[in-house]
């Protein structure tokens, strides 16, 4: 039998931990909480969860300096911000530290399961991956699937969760253009939803910050204008 995933919660507000512990349990997570950010962010270090959902207004620490200060510390568990602003800037700042994923408050329980979901279905399908396999792009850039590493000219590259989905997603397809649309069904998931395509752009632009030598030129993941992104298939 597979061992239950734990969905580690930081959240202040008892009653949204209580409905969050009642149906993630009833799905069968195990569940951590934590009612202020150093203690989420303790926890999330030490108790090794399979995701974090993690509020942004938190006393002692808020949301967006826990999800840093786990990035910094080398963390890539995936990450889900619970914000309660409708702010779009809220959400890239959420993305641009390192959040994979971001639900705005209140939210519906099944939308948030199935985010749940989508967000540890790496870690899931790791577990049986089979042998490792490594994709070389012949440039220096080798993404190993089974260490879910990627390294450049022998140096590690440290990539979030989604960054690397992503990655190895377009690089699979060397040449093949994808839509936002087609990646937010692709590599996040689920399906289009309002105005979350601009996740794509921001995980992208992470993305090439980290693999380019260049960002603003570059010759991994390049725009197909008008028509979304794709991998170079000659570098
Ligand atoms: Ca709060």
């Amino acid at each position: 039998m597979e061992a239950k995933k734990t969905v580690l919660i930081v959240e202040d507000e008892k009653n949204i931990v209580d409905i969050l512990r009642f149906n993630l349990q009833r799905e069968s997570y195990a569940t951590l909480e934590a009612y202020d950010g150093e203690s989420g962010l303790e926890l999330a270090l030490g108790k090794n969860p399979d995701i974090v959902l993690l509020d942004v207004m938190l006393p002692k620490m808020n949301g967006f300096d826990v999800c840093r200060a786990l990035r910094e510390k080398g963390s890539s568990v995936p990450v889900i911000i619970l914000t309660a602003r409708e702010e779009e800037a809220d959400k890239v700042l959420g993305l641009e530290i390192g959040a994979d994923d971001y639900i705005t408050k209140p939210f519906s329980m099944r939308e948030l399961m199935a985010r749940v979901k989508a967000n540890i279905r790496r870690t899931a399908m790791g577990a049986g991956a089979s042998s490792g396999a490594t994709m070389d792009t012949g440039t220096g850039l080798v993404v190993n699937t089974e260490s879910y590493q990627v390294t450049k000219g022998g140096k590690l590259v440290d990539l979030t969760q989604r960054e690397y989905d992503l990655l190895t997603f377009l690089a699979s397809h060397p040449g093949k253009v994808y839509s936002r649309i087609d990646l937010m069904e692709q590599v996040w998931n689920y399906g289009y939803v309002g105005d979350d395509v601009r996740t794509v752009d921001v995980t992208v632009r992470r993305l090439r910050e980290k693999i380019e030598d260049d960002p603003a030129n570059p010759v991994y993941i390049l725009t197909r204008r008008g028509v979304g992104y794709y991998f170079a298939s000659k570098v």
